[in-house]
């Protein structure tokens, strides 16, 4: 019964679940951005939205304010080779995200940062995929 009404409640709140979609984003990374390390404080379109980038896990990645909003509308790769702070393998890690290779990208991004990062393999949860490949 209480599974059967959690999951009502999910269909009855498509918000809750993008909410939920997005921690886990930011928890994969261990909460910091993707492109410069800092905090992450926003999920970043890569593709961004007024160009037709989806709300999808491939296309959203954890982003600091600062990134997020100079980035605004530029296209993602095109705007991380100019900063000063960029980091091939970070662009790499980008670029896995974009393929959907999110262990991959985990993987880049521990050795771009080998810190902060979360260790645990967190599984995202993306309201229209199914990522158990990532539990392997
Ligand atoms: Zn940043």
């Amino acid at each position: 019964m209480h599974t059967r009404d959690a999951v009502f409640l999910e269909d009855l709140c498509p918000k809750l679940r993008v909410r939920r979609w997005r921690q886990s984003l930011h928890t994969f990374t261990g909460k910091s951005c993707i492109y410069c390390g800092q905090p992450s404080e926003s999920i970043d379109h890569i593709l961004p939205r007024s160009r037709g980038g989806l709300s999808i896990t491939e296309n959203c990645v954890p982003a600091c304010l600062s990134c997020n909003g100079d980035k605004s509308d530029t296209e993602a790769f095109d705007w991380y080779r100019r900063q000063r702070f960029y980091d091939p393998r970070r662009a790499m890690a980008i670029r896995a995200w974009t393929e959907g290779d999110l262990r991959l990208a985990l993987r880049l991004l521990q050795w771009a940062q080998p810190n902060p990062i979360n260790h645990e393999l967190t599984k995202p949860i993306s309201p229209d995929q199914d990522w158990s490949l990532l539990a392997a």
